[in-house]
């Protein structure tokens, strides 16, 4: 990761202190870290997320928003946050007038992400938003214009771009060392259990295992090949009597072409456990699998030789940690994020068309 350089940490203090800040926006003094209030304090958030500020440089946990009252008081006292910077979803519009918090990141079940990252906006806080962005283009077109109009940062957790055995298969594929890409072939999928859980009611998931877990093979076809699809193919198979599967997709497996000629055959299901990637080329390819788990990533590479095991160059921190300050550096530095709302958003148009051509069985066009 870059690091900032104090010239630029006082450009960005001096440039965030000149008069006319919208209320709710505080300037960045330089050295400060940047404060994220969590909001949606459910699995991902309390256990693999909040823990990570510890490694963080430029990120600290300033403030928590939740619907349980129960959890606030929990992670409150666990994370040493005052009740002043509790929030509830009914009060969560007062942050405008809490100069500990910069972002807001948004952690909750996918149709919520849209009315949560409009209310920070509105309060004046940069947004980072789990994937995926939201549950129809439409939405991620709302929500990039709320934080445009807000004048603040919009980004998607897309982890794996902070991680780093994906920014070496990225490095290779740039570098040329596997010649222009042909294939991407990459399977992502779990088996899924509680059939009340919110991923299976399509009011607040937005769909099934594509929306959710599939999402990772789209975004892995497009940041491998660097490029966005034109054309689309898809099948699904759901067994509509399995009591998980009455409202959403388990299975969708889907072929994009990108303009190059390069291809993806992607798979993604909520019946198999699957995480994984190769990416190839005339000169050679790379897999990493798992690809992008939270942890325990393995790469092979075929370049030349024989295919051997390869260990990427080490990244100075873990990918979530990463993903956090690369927020936090952005805002302070007065540069989008490499995965903003726009990477989002052409994730959503591509599963929108997904969605269409398996629907209609026949290739739908970009
Ligand atoms: P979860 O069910 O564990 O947590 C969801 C939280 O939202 C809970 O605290 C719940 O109380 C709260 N919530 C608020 N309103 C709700 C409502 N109306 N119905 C149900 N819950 C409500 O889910 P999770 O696994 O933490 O996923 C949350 C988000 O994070 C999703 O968008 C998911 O796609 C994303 N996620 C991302 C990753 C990643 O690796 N980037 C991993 C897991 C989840």
């Amino acid at each position: 990761m870059e690091t900032i350089s104090k010239r630029s940490l006082l450009a960005a203090g001096l440039a965030a202190g000149v008069a006319g800040l919208p209320r709710g926006a505080f300037a960045a003094q330089p050295g400060r870290k940047l404060g994220y209030a969590i909001l949606g304090l459910g699995y991902y958030a309390t256990r693999i997320i909040m823990p990570r500020f510890a490694e963080c440089e430029h990120s600290r946990l300033a403030a928590l928003v939740s619907g349980t009252p129960e959890k606030l008081k929990t992670y409150g006292e666990q994370y040493g946050i005052p009740e002043t910077h509790r929030y509830s979803y009914e009060t969560f519009d007062r942050i405008i007038d809490n100069p500990d918090v910069d972002i807001v990141y948004v952690i909750t079940p996918n149709s919520l992400h849209r009315p949560f990252t409009e209310r920070a906006a509105r309060a004046g806080k940069h947004v980072m938003c789990e994937k995926p962005m939201a549950n129809t283009v439409a939405d991620c077109e709302a929500m990039i214009a709320a934080c445009k109009k807000a004048g603040r940062k919009l980004m998607i957790g897309y982890r794996s771009r902070f991680q780093a055995h994906n920014i070496e298969a990225i490095k290779l594929v740039r570098d040329g060392a596997l010649g222009p890409v042909r294939t991407v072939v990459t399977d992502h999928g779990f088996t899924i259990g509680d059939p009340k859980q919110w991923r299976l009611n399509r009011a607040l998931a937005g769909g099934g295992s594509l929306m959710d877990i599939g999402i990772y093979s789209l975004n892995a076809a497009r940041y491998l090949t660097g490029e966005e699809p034109v054309a689309v193919n898809a099948v699904e198979s759901t067994d509509r009597s399995d009591p998980r599967f009455g409202e959403v997709e388990d299975i969708i497996n889907f072929q994009l072409l990108f303009p190059s000629g390069a291809t993806a055959n992607c798979v993604s299901a909520y019946s198999v456990n699957c995480n994984r990637y190769r990416v190839s080329g005339p000169k050679g390819w790379v897999e990493i699998d798992p690809a992008t788990s939270y942890q325990g990533q393995a790469m092979r590479a075929q370049l030349g030789g024989p295919p051997a095991p390869r260990e990427p160059a080490p990244q100075p921190k873990n990918q979530f940690s990463a993903q956090l300050d690369h927020l936090s550096e952005c805002i302070l530095t007065g540069r989008e994020p490499i995965v903003g709302g726009d990477d989002g958003l052409k994730d959503l148009r591509v599963i929108e068309a997904i969605y269409r051509a398996a629907r209609e069985g026949r290739t739908v066009k970009l």
